[in-house]
């Protein structure tokens, strides 16, 4: 007799159904399968780790074993973990996420670091105002916002889809009050003058969008990852409406694609700001982040 799929973790105890979940990713290829396997088994459990670890003798409810399975089988048709959770870490705090925003990855947090490193040795007299364009879930912008008092950020987006979502994230941080979020191309609603002005745009080439792994192209919203053709366009469009609407000595910090620092660079040149710093790596060592200055007055 077959089991019915949804019936495959009846009956098991935490520590059985863990140990048949992960061999499962483990046959489907699936990257990170032990890692995935427990968080998936505690998200249906709605335990944490330690939680798991505490009670692996204890069987599961149906309902939990009917959770888990459904769990299991979208991952097995490469949703990513974080999709199934339809929540993402980042920078430390929980972002929620939505089919319009992309998932925040670690790279991005390379940004972060970037911008805080360049306030930091600015003396502002007041707290900065900050522009996050192609915001998504609000991922930079509310990153900088937590870290930083008092500061006032804008996020931009195309999708109200992906507005909504980041304005939750804000609420849920508790930083409603400090920021707003604006459906617009790029800049173009936006007045400015801003101290900072972050973002991760789009910039695959759309040639190379059917080559990433299922995991990004069919579950990131394309919107967020298409940069045309050479995958350069939303850096076309971006840097020079930033350039106008930076306040003097302000930065630009872009997130770059694999390869691509040096060529945005040059259009932040190009666009009259200083590039006067060199891009900041992620932690695999590729140039991550690019900024730029306004020449102060
Ligand atoms: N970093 C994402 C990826 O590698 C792309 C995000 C983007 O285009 N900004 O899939």
């Amino acid at each position: 007799m077959t089991r019915r799929v949804n019936d495959q973790f009846a009956g098991q105890s935490i520590e059985s159904a863990r140990r048949a979940l992960a061999a499962q990713l483990r046959s489907a290829q699936v990257d990170e399968a032990e890692l995935d396997a427990r968080i998936l088994l505690g998200a249906a459990l709605g335990l944490d780790l330690t939680g798991l670890i505490a009670q692996t003798a204890r069987l599961l409810t149906e309902a939990e074993a009917s959770r888990l399975a459904q769990h299991a089988q979208r991952r097995i048709a490469g949703e990513p973990v974080a999709r199934i959770l339809g929540t993402r870490e980042f920078w430390g705090l929980p972002f929620r996420l939505s089919e319009a925003t992309l998932v925040p990855r670690p790279d991005t947090e390379t940004v972060v670091e970037l911008a805080l490193e360049i306030l930091r040795q600015r003396e502002l007299s007041q707290p900065p105002r900050i522009a996050d364009i192609g915001t998504g879930s609000g991922a930079i912008l509310l990153a900088l916002l937590h870290d930083i008092p008092g500061a006032f950020g804008v996020g931009t987006d195309l999708s109200l889809n992906a507005l909504e979502t980041a304005r939750d994230n804000a609420a849920a941080l508790g930083l409603a009050d400090r920021s707003a979020f604006v459906a617009c191309s790029y800049l173009a609603a936006l007045g400015g003058p801003f101290d900072l002005v972050v973002s991760n745009p789009p910039y695959i080439p759309s040639a190379e969008i059917r080559t990433l792994s299922v995991e990004v192209r069919e579950h990131d919203p394309h919107l967020a990852l298409d940069g045309g053709n050479d995958g350069y366009d939303a850096y076309r469009a971006l840097i020079p409406q930033a350039a106008e609407r930076l306040a003097p000595g302000g930065a630009l910090i872009v997130e770059a694609g694999q390869g691509q620092a040096r060529n945005i660079e040059t259009l932040m040149t190009a666009a009259a700001l200083v590039v006067d710093r060199p891009p900041k790596a992620d932690l695999a060592g590729i140039p991550r982040a690019v900024s730029a200055r306004k020449r102060p007055p």
